[in-house]
């Protein structure tokens, strides 16, 4: 099976482009689903979280509260560390379980959509990255817009994930999302046919 990884920056365009794949029919395998699933019911993930942070990163209904956990970490870049050594491995082997399930369907691509892929390391179980790239002003543009967030904290959030120029140098494709819609879906609809001829693939996948 070949397994496209997708990568970028928050508010750089991963998940417009997640979406284009799923109406292709490429199933998309989604990292921070996975990490969602491992703090509401993972109980070793969450012991081992609780026993790192503390009680202040739970809800009045003891769950993890993620906005809680986010606001700890993005102000503390050894907590984050912490963070990430306690639920990386789980959320890779999260991926490679649904993988192996779509491989026993017959399935002959999926795409793993891994927002922090280059900074944990994941890059090296996908056949081939794929960078959604935007500059750095209209990600921040598009961020302050979609999300509650104040311009510092947007900040923070963009300073505490690799440089997206960086990534960009690394990918094996580049999707330049800083035009329309439309260019997005060209740019999309031409990497992913060239991708279909390498791979040889006439038929259906
Ligand atoms: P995150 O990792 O933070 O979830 P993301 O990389 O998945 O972000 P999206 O949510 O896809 O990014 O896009 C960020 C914002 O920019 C959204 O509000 C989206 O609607 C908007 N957006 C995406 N692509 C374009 C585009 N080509 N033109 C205008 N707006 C866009």
């Amino acid at each position: 099976m070949f397994t496209i990884g997708l990568t970028g920056g928050i508010g750089s365009g991963k998940s417009t482009v997640a979406q284009w794949f799923k109406k292709q029919g490429v199933p998309v395998l989604d990292a921070d689903k996975i990490v969602h699933r491992l703090l509401l019911s993972d109980l070793p993930t969450i012991e081992k979280l609780i026993h790192e942070f503390g009680s202040e990163i739970l809800s009045a209904n003891g769950q993890i509260d993620r906005s809680k956990l986010g606001k700890r970490v993005f102000r503390d870049e050894d907590a984050r560390r912490r963070l990430e050594r306690i639920v990386h491995p789980s959320v890779l082997e999260g991926m490679q379980e649904e993988r192996a399930a779509l491989q026993d369907a017959k399935i002959r691509f999926c795409v793993w959509d891994v927002p922090l892929l280059y900074e944990t390391g994941l890059e090296k179980f996908v056949d081939e990255v794929w960078v959604v790239w935007v500059p750095k002003d209209l990600q921040f543009s598009r961020v302050l817009a979609r999300d509650n967030l104040s311009r510092a904290e947007v900040e923070a959030r963009m300073a505490a994930q690799g440089s997206l120029d960086e990534k960009r140098k690394r990918a094996d494709v580049v999707i330049d999302n800083s035009g329309s819609d439309e260019e997005l879906e060209r740019q999309l609809a031409e990497a992913w046919e060239e991708l279909l001829i390498k791979q040889r693939c006439t038929d259906s996948y």
